[in-house]
């Protein structure tokens, strides 16, 4: 096809745009394709592939399928969901999609479409039928689609959900944040959790607006993009207890003391009587559902089980801390995270890694605690 090279990606050809492998920004035009993404998108096969047994239909919705990188990658590696639905407001784009799934062969359980991603979603493909999974990947910010993506999933599906307005979500434009998630951010170490934590919630806060609840089972992030996978169930019960699963993060930019609190509160640092900074209205409760993250390591390449392994073993605490965070602290030479972990466990505290951030930490333990039990 002309405009587009073949290349492979995990088991499936893809068709894209041949400056999207050499240019640093990927190019929007004749379609978009980032190959810096296949570590999400190979995340994403696993995640289907561990959902799929769960789901009552097994059909995908991609909302900004693009040259139908993920769609593809899912109609040829998940099996298990039996069709496939991509969407781009890209002609050409789809144009390569279809073609690619051509050569996959794979174009009976493929159906691609050109239109806006809300009308796709609620009714693009002529189908009333919600679908089991629905992805979201857009430019930037996801906030104006969530709705759209809460209410095309069928009771019990899984919606997952990118955002890459990172410089947002992690505290360099507050304003923004809070008007397009309903939050303040935090511009500190582990502002990409707390990120993910705002894009939950904004999840969480729209499905009760729809009698909707979610239970997120996966979340990850990068530098330039971060991710949640989240169970959608119908059910006004549930719904009513959203607020039971939000509330803030406390952080005090002069001590490094972090807290998670209920309340909104303008309080002082119990540590050094500095003000504190507060990151919220957010999703405290367990990003990371053990069992699930466990089975999709099963088949998951080097790179997805580290990330995999470290989110199924991290402890329900909502912020993690760094080892030179903590090191610079101690003007010693960086611990390793392994370490750290060992030590803080053998002094009583619990403790693991953070999935978030490889040189991170969680920890029950306060940071003068976490400073003793390390010096
Ligand atoms: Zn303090």
């Amino acid at each position: 096809m002309e405009g587009f090279t073949e290349i492979v990606e995990g088991r499936t050809k893809l068709l894209v745009p041949p400056l999207s492998l050499t240019e640093k920004v990927p190019p929007k035009t004749p379609a978009f394709f980032n190959p810096a993404a296949k570590l999400n998108r190979d995340l994403s096969v696993l995640a289907y592939r561990a959902y799929a047994p769960r789901l009552k239909e097994r059909t995908l919705a991609d909302g900004f399928t693009g040259v139908g990188a993920r769609a593809l990658r899912v109609a040829v590696e998940v099996p298990e969901i039996e069709q496939v639905y991509g969407n781009d407001a890209n002609p050409s784009a789809i144009k390569a999609a279809k073609k690619a799934a051509e050569l996959n062969g794979v174009s009976a359980k493929c159906r691609f479409s050109v239109n806006e991603v809300c009308k796709f979603l609620l009714n693009g493909n002529d189908r009333e039928e919600r679908f089991g999974i629905v992805d979201l990947d857009p430019f930037g910010t996801p906030a104006r689609h969530v709705d759209c993506v809460l209410r095309a999933a069928l009771d019990g599906g899984l919606v997952s959900i990118t955002a890459t307005d990172t410089a947002v979500l992690c505290g360099v434009y507050p304003e923004v944040c809070l008007r397009r998630y309903y939050g303040r951010p935090l511009n500190n170490g582990y502002g990409n959790e707390t990120a993910v934590r705002l894009l939950t919630s904004l999840m969480a806060l729209t499905a009760s607006r729809l009698e909707l609840a979610i239970k997120p089972v996966f979340a990850h992030a990068t530098m330039h993009y971060l991710r949640v996978y989240a169970q959608v169930n119908v059910s006004s019960s549930e719904a009513n207890d959203v607020y039971s699963n939000l509330g803030y993060i406390r952080h005090c930019f002069n001590c490094g003391h972090r807290l998670a609190a209920k309340e909104y509160e303008n309080a002082k640092c119990e540590l050094c009587q500095h003000s504190m900074k507060t990151a919220g209205l957010l999703w405290t409760a367990p990003l990371q559902d053990a069992p699930f993250v466990t089975k999709m390591a099963e088949g998951g390449d080097e790179k997805c089980r580290k990330i995999l392994d470290a989110a199924a073993g991290e402890i329900d605490v909502p912020y993690y801390f760094k080892g030179d965070e903590i090191s610079s602290k101690m003007h010693t030479n960086p611990h390793s995270v392994a370490k750290i972990v060992e030590k803080l466990q053998a002094t009583g505290y619990k403790a693991s890694r953070a999935s978030m951030n490889t040189g991170g930490f969680k920890t029950d333990a306060r940071i003068d605690h976490v400073l003793q039990a390390l010096s």
